[in-house]
């Protein structure tokens, strides 16, 4: 039956136009582009069952919950910081040159940089640029999110919060990966503060979720499940390994499945199984959240597994038999013909069409 679904959707994505990301030291034009939200957008417009709703505003507490009082406020200032010392002509994106690595930190004291480079101690990669729209649509995505999760708190069975920025990879204090606030995180985090005491993120996105990771490591009241390339191979290459399963309060509670090479749906499906059974066997009382990234299909232009649009539904009806109401988060995917076409078939798989 083809249940509505609420779509979660906004403009503010529109002006998040970051232009040019670095790949293997050079310069390309962004992966990341709004062009990806249209697309999903046109095509769920197609079918009246895709119910589109604007975010309500949830504020910043949400977001303080998780990250960083100084990772935010320097995503709120930088541009306009940026503007008043002439580091941008008000076209060209910000992008770091300099990191603060752990190595750079070990054994000896760091300054503070000043306004104009303060941006930079919060990146870790040189592929997620900010522009003058950008900390309104991270804003915007994360209400995305919890305005889906409200949905399904009001009695939906599912809804879907298309989030452009994505965010597993932002973690507490850090952005990058495109990713600026983690929205399916705040999305778990808010059912916690609303007396969930156990939930189930599913990152299914090509890459391992190492903000999401991060951020639950060693808590008991939130299991992370992420099916990714092995990062032997693959972005964001310092995390995401099989032996990485939570520490602490959380021990047990983080799982990785690394996945090799062209993986197809029946390879990635007997994974899919094992992780739908450690979800099971941990009880879960609140919403599945589902991190939905679409670049684990064989066309993706910057990975390399090889899913089918149909492999989307199947994973969908997979995830379906947890019987749970499920909130969907957009994260990852970038072959933009086909990107439409493969939510359709997970929200598909996920409503038992
Ligand atoms: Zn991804």
């Amino acid at each position: 039956m083809r249940v509505p679904v609420p779509v979660i959707r906004s403009d503010a994505h529109l002006a998040h136009d970051g232009l040019i990301e670095f790949l293997n030291g050079t310069p390309v034009p962004c992966f990341e582009s709004p062009a990806r939200a249209v697309a999903i957008e046109r095509a769920l417009a197609a079918d009246p069952t895709f119910v589109f709703e604007e975010p309500t505003d949830h504020g910043l507490d949400p977001i303080l919950a998780l990250h960083d009082p100084g990772l935010v406020t320097t995503l709120a200032e930088a541009w306009d910081d940026a503007l008043a010392t002439g580091m941008t002509d008000g076209l060209r994106p910000l992008l770091p040159d300099a990191f603060l690595t752990a190595a750079y930190a070990d054994g000896h004291p760091t300054s503070r940089p000043g306004r104009s480079h303060r941006l930079w101690s919060y990146a870790f990669d040189t592929a997620t640029p900010l522009v003058g729209g950008t900390y309104h649509a991270a804003r915007v995505a994360v209400d995305a999110a919890l305005t889906a999760v409200d949905r399904v708190h009001a009695g939906a069975p599912l809804a879907y919060a298309l989030c452009r920025p994505p965010g597993h990879h932002a973690g507490p204090a850090m952005y990058g990966g495109y990713c600026f606030f983690n929205n399916a995180a705040i999305a778990a985090q808010a059912l916690v503060a609303r007396g969930a005491s156990r939930v189930v993120i599913l990152d299914i996105d090509y890459h391992h979720g190492n903000g999401s990771q991060q951020l639950f490591y060693r808590r008991d009241d939130v299991l992370y499940l992420s099916l990714h390339a092995d990062p032997e191979r693959a972005y964001p290459y310092y995390s995401g390994t099989a032996d990485e399963r939570g520490a602490g309060a959380g021990e047990g509670l983080n799982r990785n499945w690394p996945l090799p090479e062209r993986a197809d749906g029946p390879r990635y499906l007997a994974a899919l199984d094992e992780a739908l059974t450690v979800a099971r066997d941990f009880a879960p009382d609140a919403p599945l959240i589902i991190s939905a990234g679409f670049d684990t299909f064989h066309a993706d232009p910057i990975a390399d597994l090889a899913l089918q649009t149909d492999d989307y539904r199947a994973i969908g009806a997979a995830a379906r038999d947890l019987g749970l109401a499920t909130v969907v988060i957009q994260e990852g995917g970038y072959a933009i013909d086909a990107l439409g076409a493969n939510v359709i078939s997970l929200l598909d798989g996920l409503r038992g069409a």
